[in-house]
């Protein structure tokens, strides 16, 4: 469908947040109008969406949120399987809701992995203190308890120096069902975001070089440096293989570790986000077509756009205090995206990207913007 003879769409999006908003802004140029369904009213997408206040479960407030859209997408993973049945059989959802399900557990998304073929780090499945005892004797410390649900950005996580601390292990966790992984001595940790269009075609998007404190993003680099073809070839793989598995139409993000540098560099998968992704913010001003708007145009049934990058970007995440007054505004190469949150200890309230023609260019400016905003 070319651009000119698309309808103008309404696309209602499960979640309210910075996700959404970007999504919602993405797409603003094209004249699509975005509705959100998120409980709290001054979720920040309401600055570029119409909004429903209510519960990603709550069938009659799916059911309105279907009525005023013509396709509908998520925000985030931890959407509740019952709300896509609530909506399929009213309008169409893209991605499929099927890849949730595998991005909410990860013991079955590792064996997801597994069975595409995808290399992933040793891990056990935990039930209890016992059999997190076995686990630890198997894979030795470090190693890192993960609960298989809910966890994001490093909660839900442990690292186990000490084997003889399980049960204080399990007990930090809330002794929920867990995974336990070998600790990887990762070189550092890349991550591809690809798109995948009703068609079937694939944009991928450079590798990004990620650097994260406290399980915490704070910096991507994109296109990560010092990346041959061998790992693009299998980060691209296996983004294809999860794409394909799940006939998934929208934007997902496969995390990885980094072992070993030069030709002897491979990759294992952590894991993925089924929807836009932190790592993929700096497409915004670094690629021809963003994350954002091509997850859009997939799921309004359009061709892709062009996922090249433009230069060499930099994306910081401001998380928890507003940065200084007046030290962003100093810097006016840098392009500031603050999500209206109020600030909180470990909360994502904006992120910055910078950019620059060459990747030394690009060093030299983050070097001077961690001077400048400290
Ligand atoms: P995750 O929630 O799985 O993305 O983990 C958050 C962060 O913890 C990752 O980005 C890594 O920096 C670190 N991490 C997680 N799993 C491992 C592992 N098996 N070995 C070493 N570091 C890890």
């Amino acid at each position: 469908m070319s651009d000119s003879a698309a309808p103008v769409q309404r696309v209602g999006i499960i979640g309210g947040g910075q996700l959404a908003l970007m999504l919602a802004q993405s797409v603003e140029s094209l004249g699509v109008t975005c509705t959100v369904l998120d409980p709290n009213e001054h979720c920040c997408a309401r600055a570029a969406s119409e909004q429903i206040v209510g519960d990603y479960d709550d069938p009659e407030a799916l059911k309105q949120l279907a009525a005023c859209s013509d396709v509908v997408t998520y925000e985030f993973e931890n959407v509740p399987a019952a709300a896509g049945e609530v909506i399929k059989p009213l309008k169409p959802i893209h991605p499929n809701p099927d890849a949730l399900g595998y991005a909410q557990d990860r013991h079955i998304e590792r064996s997801m992995f597994k069975d595409l073929g995808i290399a992933i780090p040793e891990y056990r499945a935990i039930d209890d203190v016992e059999s997190l005892e076995s686990a630890l004797e198997e894979l030795g410390t470090p190693a890192i308890l993960k609960a298989r649900s809910l966890g994001y950005d490093g909660k839900g996580q442990v690292l186990i120096n000490d084997a003889s601390k399980a049960a204080d292990a399990f007990a930090t966790i809330g002794s929920v069902p867990a995974i336990l992984d070998q600790f990887v001595e990762f070189e550092r940790e890349l991550s591809i975001v690809a798109t995948r269009s009703i068609e079937g075609d694939i944009a991928y998007y450079p590798t990004s070089a990620n650097v994260h404190r406290g399980g915490i993003l704070r910096v991507s680099k994109a296109p990560a440096r010092d990346v041959n073809e061998h790992l693009i070839e299998q980060a691209q793989h296996a983004a294809r293989q999860i794409l394909n598995r799940f006939e998934y139409v929208g934007t997902i993000a496969v995390e990885f570790f980094q072992i070993g540098t030069g030709t002897d560099a491979t990759l294992v998968a952590n894991e993925i986000a089924p929807r836009v992704h932190n790592t993929g913010h700096w497409t915004i001003e670094g690629a021809k077509t963003s994350q954002f708007e091509n997850h859009m145009r997939a799921v309004m049934g359009m061709q892709l756009g062009s996922a090249d990058p433009i230069g060499h970007s930099a994306m910081v995440n401001i998380i928890g205090d507003e940065p200084r007054a007046g030290a962003l505004e100093s810097m006016p190469e840098a392009h500031v995206h603050m999500y209206g949150k109020s600030p909180r200890a470990g909360r994502k309230i904006g992120h910055v990207t910078l950019n620059a023609p060459s990747a030394d260019e690009l060093d030299a400016l983050l070097e001077r913007f961690t001077r400048v905003i400290g």
